[in-house]
């Protein structure tokens, strides 16, 4: 019941900065409230508790109107699947939004979709402000769609990224750092490949180290001690591994130092998330330099012993 009241309003509006282009950018990230995502099946995201089938192209609207775009430099505009499918933002919608921004100074837009709604026509609406995100999560075909479940392939991404890059347009990456049923040390190295491997067709990388969504099947491999999130140690040594690459990296460590959330061992938690924010804002590696903690042993020690994915050591 508290949904049908409150779907006019987005799920979540947020202010921050963000390193675009080299330059820090005031940004107002926006989560619009949709019928959500048409697949709806990958084992870590709970993101259809936000949606609902009762949401009209109205709703959308006033959900848009309802924040406050003055003043910042970039929006991102995402709902809980992809805001190129016509199912979940009409095309309607989109014109008007598209109008909305453009009485405003915003010269970057972010908006995310899945590979299968990137298409000529879908892309027709917008020009060359706007940065396409895609969640690949993993450039390995086998990790993405046998455990994360995401029903697409890497070649379906390069083919997007090159129609996005043929229209003057920006592609993000989204990696997921530590599926289900992968090792610690084996984590890091898919990660790592990922950002590489797609660094050849994106623009942009940015990093999501897992947590635990509530009502997921992730969840329930947490509750049966099957899986544990990401050590900040392993964050720190992805980012560590793609300094290499030639292409801004950020880390959004959404959840750091909670349990469901990547986490140390509670006494440097807060020390790493920070410095894992500063590079991503600062894009300088010696932010992430000479950090220490009694635990880093310990996370030493599991990437050398642990090696069977459905026993994980749970410290
Ligand atoms: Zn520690």
């Amino acid at each position: 019941m508290k949904r049908m009241i409150t779907l006019d309003k987005p799920i979540a509006v947020w202010r921050s900065k963000d390193n675009i282009d080299g330059r820090i950018m005031d940004t107002l990230t926006v989560i619009l409230k949709t019928r959500g995502c048409f697949w709806n099946r990958c084992v870590m995201c709970g993101f259809s508790a936000d949606s609902s089938n009762l949401v009209s192209d109205e709703d959308i609207l006033n959900q848009f109107h309802a924040i406050n775009a003055k003043d910042v430099e970039c929006i991102k505009i995402y709902t809980s699947g992809s805001f190129l499918d016509t199912n979940e933002i009409s095309i309607n919608v989109k014109k008007k939004i598209i109008e909305e921004l453009d009485k405003n100074s915003i010269n970057k837009i972010i908006v995310e979709s899945r590979p299968e709604f990137i298409t000529r026509e879908n892309l027709s609406l917008l020009d060359d402000r706007f940065i396409i995100a895609i969640g690949l999560e993993t450039a390995d075909d086998y990790i993405r769609n046998k455990i994360i479940n995401k029903g697409f392939s890497f070649l379906d991404y390069k083919r997007a990224c090159n129609l996005i890059h043929s229209l003057g347009m920006r592609v993000k990456t989204y990696l997921l750092l530590k599926p289900p049923f992968l090792i610690e040390r084996d984590a890091i190295s898919d990660t790592i490949n990922s950002g590489i491997r797609c660094s050849e067709c994106s623009d942009y990388v940015s990093i999501n180290p897992c947590n635990i969504q509530k009502n997921t099947h992730l969840e329930r491999l947490w509750f049966e001690k099957e899986y544990r999130s990401p050590w900040l140690w392993s964050c720190l040594e992805v980012l560590k591994g793609l300094t290499s690459i030639d292409l801004p990296v950020q880390m959004d460590p959404v959840g750091a130092g909670n349990r469901r959330g990547p986490h140390n061992c509670g006494r440097c938690d807060q020390k790493i998330t920070k410095a894992i924010k500063d590079f991503s804002l600062n894009n300088d590696p010696t932010l992430i330099e000479d950090l220490d903690c009694e635990c880093r042993e310990i996370w030493n020690e599991i990437l050398k012993i642990e090696d069977y994915p459905f026993a994980p050591i749970l410290i």
